[in-house]
């Protein structure tokens, strides 16, 4: 089972692996840059040939990328927008060079430009970056989001949307977050609730898409809109309903990813795992 969480990158992007080597993650979600920062230093040869090599003897992966947070491609504003392509084109050849499939994007925020511009808005962006990247294979995964403020994607069908409205549909994924899609107002917290969510993401966007799905218990109830991630089993989903992501065998090959607090490293991420673990069946 792929099971691990969102790793720091701290002294090299190779050094995220003995981190996950210690919490036994068999696969890990990092940023390839700071995520609060627009620039970014080049990676260094050398770096990514020990990444590639501590991947090779480790063994774990795939190891999926979060993009920064300052990207918003369903932005009104042309600067920022043309900002958002530029760098999300650096995110995505630093996941080519370090063999990276997915890079979770959050799709952005309409910015009261309405839902209908800043989903065109975000397709158009989509569509630069990849005529800009006609050869690389890593996909952007559009996460759901928990619909705070303006931001776009908190329903299936806002992700499809996007999607659908690409050019190249074909290289964009999708990111399932527990506590966004509860905060958004998806009730999965029963065996029958469960159910008839995945049905219904099935439906819109199809399991196929599904490139990796985020483990987080979530500080406030379904329909907040209000994005808040609480330690496994703590918050306003419990520890069961996890359970029911791990034992579907339909998602059997998809990366569970915590993206918990850490104030204690390594033993928050530590905690949460044998939480997740002890619901695997
Ligand atoms: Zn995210
Ligand atoms: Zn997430």
């Amino acid at each position: 089972m792929l099971i691990g969480a969102h790793l720091s990158t701290a002294g090299g992007v190779d050094k995220s692996f003995k981190r996950a080597e210690e919490l036994d993650c068999t696969a890990f979600q990092i940023f390839t840059k700071s995520n609060r920062q627009w620039r970014a230093k080049d990676l260094k040869p050398e770096e990514v040939e020990r990444y590639h090599a501590r991947q090779a003897e480790t063994g774990i992966g795939p190891v999926i990328c979060h993009a920064s947070y300052l990207l918003n491609l369903g932005t009104p504003d042309d600067a920022l927008w043309n900002k958002s392509i530029d760098a999300l084109v650096v995110e995505l050849e630093r996941c080519e060079q370090l063999n990276i499939p997915a890079l979770v994007l959050h799709p952005g925020a309409h910015v009261k430009s309405g839902v209908e511009a800043g989903v065109a808005r975000v397709a158009a962006g989509l569509d630069v970056v990849h005529n800009r990247l006609p050869d690389v294979r890593c996909k952007v995964a559009l996460e759901i989001t928990a619909g705070q403020g303006t931001a776009l994607g908190a329903t299936f069908e806002e992700l499809a949307a996007i999607i659908n409205a690409c050019a190249q549909s074909d290289r964009l994924a999708v990111c399932f977050d527990t506590c966004h899609a509860l905060a958004a107002g998806y009730e999965f917290r029963t065996p029958e609730s469960y159910a008839a969510m995945i049905e219904q993401f099935n439906a819109a966007l199809g399991l196929e898409r599904l490139a990796a799905v985020h483990m987080n218990d979530s500080q406030k109830d379904v329909g907040s809109h209000v994005d808040r991630h609480e330690h496994i089993g703590e918050g306003c989903i419990g520890l069961e309903p996890f359970g029911y992501f791990l034992n579907d065998p339909r998602l059997a090959n998809i990366p569970f990813l915590l993206e918990t607090p850490v104030k204690d490293d390594p033993g928050d991420n530590r905690r949460n795992l044998a939480r997740l673990r002890s619901v695997v069946k």
